[in-house]
């Protein structure tokens, strides 16, 4: 897992700045049409007509959001631009453009990058956005990546976080708590392999969870089948940091309370029989794990029978009056206020 399958090295200064831009961004294409010219000016020109223009920005640092031990740098490059498109569609809108910026100390070579740019590109052509620009530098140690997603929507269309009313139904896409735990997995790893380099470790039991970590999808695929349900949601963020703190926003700039069910948390199996083995408990980790990416938005109770039965949605709670607080109810039906940590269980 750690070992360099790359040996072959290219020192970055060889290339030059503009050599190095030029080859890494060659084969990338402008396939939108409110791309109107993307790299190789003094910036990239896009029109948008009529519909409003939706920006977001996300900077990763090497070692605190990020750890290339196990990390591959063309994961790196993938879930950089994930993080960032799973924003624009928290706001139920179109992702059509990224800029990338990079930051790299000399220990990196060209070969290194070029992973990185695969994933970029792999990113690209999967969710349909065009790479318009970006910027590189060197940095003392480490590496950073900053990227900007930009989009398209029109103004009705647009999901706010604010906006969610009492009695609206809480809905999350898919299912939580896997990327912490793949984050566990590889944390052991790594631990194991630091003491005996030659371990060879077995990760096929733990593919799913690993994969939400090194791989995550943002939910355009989501945005896309509300549409077609003709669901507009009443609020809407994405799950970055954890159930329970993404609730408490929608709670607040919505101005209203919410009950959460623990018995509706949708979780894989594999996150169940992973928080056993590492004995932790696995609603604590949906609360309060994050980096699952999925969205979490409120509907109104009268399109329920819209959503109702489809396997990539399920309802975990409502909204309740701002006086009632945000609680979570467990299964043994007792009820506790929530926190940005997960959930505070000396509250009531
Ligand atoms: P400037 O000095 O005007 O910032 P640069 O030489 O940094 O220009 O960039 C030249 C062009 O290459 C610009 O279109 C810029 O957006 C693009 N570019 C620079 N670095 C990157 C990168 N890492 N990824 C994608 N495009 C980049
Ligand atoms: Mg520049």
């Amino acid at each position: 897992m750690l070992e360099d399958k790359n040996p072959q090295r290219t020192n970055l200064e060889n290339l030059g700045e503009f050599g190095l831009i030029k080859h890494l961004t060659q084969h990338f294409e402008l396939n939108q049409p409110s791309s109107l010219t993307g790299i190789g000016d003094d910036a990239a020109v896009l029109d948008f007509k009529d519909k409003k223009t939706i920006v977001s920005t996300d900077l990763l640092v090497e070692g605190v959001h990020f750890d290339l031990s196990y990390m591959p740098l063309k994961h790196l490059g993938y879930k950089s631009v994930m993080v960032n498109l799973s924003d624009v569609y928290a706001m139920n809108a179109n992702a059509t453009q990224i800029t990338v910026s990079l930051a790299v100390s000399n220990r990196f070579p060209l070969e290194a990058l070029e992973e990185f740019y695969a994933g970029v590109a792999l990113a690209c052509k999967t969710y349909d956005v065009d790479l318009v620009g970006g910027d590189t530098t060197s940095s003392a140690k480490g590496m950073l990546v900053s990227v900007v997603a930009l989009g398209m929507a029109d103004s009705d269309d647009l999901v706010y976080r604010k906006g969610a009313k009492p009695n609206d139904l809480l809905v999350v896409t898919g299912d939580l708590g896997g990327a912490y735990l793949g984050l566990q997995v590889l944390e052991r790893e790594k631990e194991v392999f630091k003491v005996n380099p030659n371990s060879q470790p077995d990760l096929e039991p733990y593919s799913y969870i690993v994969e939400r970590q090194l791989k995550p999808e943002a939910r355009k695929d989501m945005v896309e089948l509300l549409e077609k349900l003709a669901v507009k949601p009443t609020s809407m963020i994405d799950i970055s940091d954890g159930l329970s703190s993404e609730i408490l926003h929608l709670c607040e700039q919505s101005e209203v309370g919410c009950n959460l069910f623990e018995d509706k948390i949708p979780l894989d199996p594999t996150v169940i029989s992973a928080a056993e083995e590492f004995k932790m408990d696995s609603t604590m980790i949906a609360l309060s794990g994050g980096e699952d990416y999925e969205l979490l938005f409120t509907i109104d109770q009268n399109d329920f029978d819209k959503i109702k039965g489809n396997p990539n949605l399920t309802v975990i709670g409502h909204m309740t009056s701002k006086e009632e607080g945000a609680h979570l109810v467990t299964r043994a039906n007792t009820k506790i206020a929530l926190t940005a940590q997960g959930w505070n269980s000396f509250a009531e």
